[in-house]
């Protein structure tokens, strides 16, 4: 998280945008103006980063996070329903809902379809290892 000067950001945001260590950057309200979200393989490559931000003159004040944990909303749990808002398509040929929908849990979450007949087809492809 960075402070700067709201009419240092646009500059920062150039300058950072061809650094290789951030993957994403935002322009936040609040106490601080810019979000870097970076990704280092090594300690080493985080501490030349690091320097790198202090070298930084338009950045007041800078805070490091370390992200300990991922947690991912489970889009299992939403329902299905005329209500919603979500747009449900079938996994495996793509098309939205409009009648039945079938489910069942295959690999790690569960899956809907518009028929058996994608049902079946999307198991078979996903035993035979593809990536899904
Ligand atoms: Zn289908």
């Amino acid at each position: 998280m960075v402070k700067c000067p709201k009419k240092s950001a646009e500059s920062l945001i150039e300058q950072f945008r061809g650094d290789s260590a951030i993957r994403k950057i935002f322009q936040v309200t609040g106490s601080y103006e810019l979000v870097l979200i970076t990704h280092f393989l090594v300690e080493k490559e985080k501490s030349a980063f690091v320097k790198r931000v202090q070298k930084a003159e338009q950045i007041d004040d800078f805070e490091i996070l370390d992200i300990q944990d991922e947690y991912m909303p489970d889009y299992s749990l939403v329902q299905v329903g005329h209500s919603n808002s979500i747009k449900l398509i079938c996994d495996y040929c793509k098309r939205e809902f409009s009648g039945d929908i079938f489910s069942k849990v295959i690999g790690p979450r569960k899956r809907y379809f518009c028929c058996n007949t994608c049902l079946s087809q999307f198991e078979v492809k996903f035993e035979k290892g593809s990536s899904y």
